[in-house]
């Protein structure tokens, strides 16, 4: 791994492996495969609806690409694919022929595998089913294949371990991508299939529209981080226009509790309400100031007898104004780093003194709760918007 790659593997095992969040990160990991592990299935049939389309959702529930929709953990890994190919020096295009064949394999999901293939031996499954231990989005079963390419150790691609490395496993690809001989010039299919060693035919090439608008949308962000990989961590949408200084919606859903007293206390901001998980993004940049549980525990749901947010992630936006994001089920970010509008922050839980699924989310000016509707409304965000444009 060169000096860049693994400064940058450091930013991202801060931004996405999560490990500052890990106890509280279980839960979010433990969901994530109970959802997606249909996707590894049934993926072969879905088909991109013809019409294509680039567009990154202001509500925070990730992107559309080529007509497809992925969501912040998709985007989330793709952002590191792009990376490790800029930080490697190689062209975009490089980055394209790995999302296409990420997407083919895996949907670009991290997939640890049970070692449940009956291709494998007693001691090749026990070794394979350890990928369980790392960060995981899902699970799949084929062979000894784990993470977003779907890579082998049995096929010397490297340890569990490393494979189950985000930086690692485009690292692994990109090295054999370099030795196909015109892999700049062969049609991608052809390129990735010799990196792959696949008998998928013609699948990678079905991805290549997807793969090339990703490429677009991820590229000058992943130019900006080699430039300067101790930089800002990346906004999962980056290629949302969002001017400097302005402000977004910060989690999708609807409001359901505005700001004001409630029994007597100031509810001090707007309590916004999704399924568990959603991602919640920084409604502007800003610094993190705590992303930390601020309750007796969080690695569980809270209840209205459990005092404190929960997981808390607070934000300095400067000038004097904060926000805080409440009851997050686990959060992406460490006290220090530098925000843009639409980083992933947390996800919305239900954490501390909380009755359901939601993001408490505050805006301060010098310290004093402001209502954040109105102040957002100011700023052109309209939170009474069931859901974003
Ligand atoms: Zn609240």
């Amino acid at each position: 791994m060169s000096g860049t790659a693994a400064r940058m593997a450091h930013s991202y095992a801060r931004a996405w492996l999560w490990q500052a969040a890990a106890p509280c990160a279980l839960p979010v990991f433990a969901g994530l495969t109970l959802l997606l592990i249909p996707l590894a299935v049934i993926g072969a049939h879905e088909a991109p609806t013809p019409t294509a389309s680039s567009a990154c959702s202001i509500g925070g529930t990730g992107a559309t690409v080529a007509g497809i929709e992925l969501d912040a953990v998709q985007m989330g890994h793709a952002q590191t694919i792009a990376d490790v190919a800029a930080a490697r020096g190689l062209d975009a295009y490089a980055a394209t022929v790995a999302l296409a064949t990420a997407y083919q394999e895996s949907r670009i999901r991290m997939l640890a595998n049970d070692g449940s293939s009956p291709e494998l031996t007693g001691e090749q499954a026990t070794v394979t089913a350890t990928s369980l231990q790392y960060p995981h989005d899902g699970l799949g079963s084929d062979h000894d294949s784990v993470n977003t390419f779907q890579q082998r150790w049995l096929a010397g691609w490297g340890t569990v371990a490393e494979l189950m490395d985000p930086v690692y496993a485009a690292e692994a690809f990109y090295a054999r991508l370099v030795e196909i001989p015109n892999w700049q010039t062969i049609p991608l299919t052809q390129a990735a299939q010799a990196v792959q060693i696949s008998a998928a035919g013609d699948a990678y090439a079905r991805w290549a529209p997807l793969a090339r608008e990703l490429t677009a949308m991820l590229w000058p962000t992943a130019r900006a981080a080699a430039a300067a990989p101790a930089g800002a961590a990346p906004a999962v949408c980056p290629g949302l226009p969002v001017a400097a200084g302005s402000w977004i919606r910060p989690t999708a859903g609807t409001v359901t509790s505005g700001y004001g007293s409630r029994w007597g206390t100031l509810h001090a901001g707007v309590d916004i309400a999704s399924p568990r998980n959603t991602p919640v993004y920084a409604a502007a940049d800003g610094t993190v100031l705590r992303a930390e549980c601020t309750s007796d525990y969080c690695d569980r749901d809270g209840s209205p007898s459990l005092a404190g947010y929960g997981n808390l992630v607070e934000l300095d936006h400067g000038g004097g104004v904060t926000t805080r994001y409440g009851h997050l089920s686990a959060y992406t970010v460490t006290a220090g780093q530098h925000v843009a509008a639409g980083t992933l922050v947390g996800f919305q839980g239900s954490t501390g003194n909380s009755t359901g699924v939601h993001l408490h989310f505050e805006v301060r000016q010098d310290g004093v709760p402001v209502d954040p509707v109105p102040w957002l409304a100011d700023r052109g965000v309209d939170l009474r918007s069931s859901d974003a444009a």
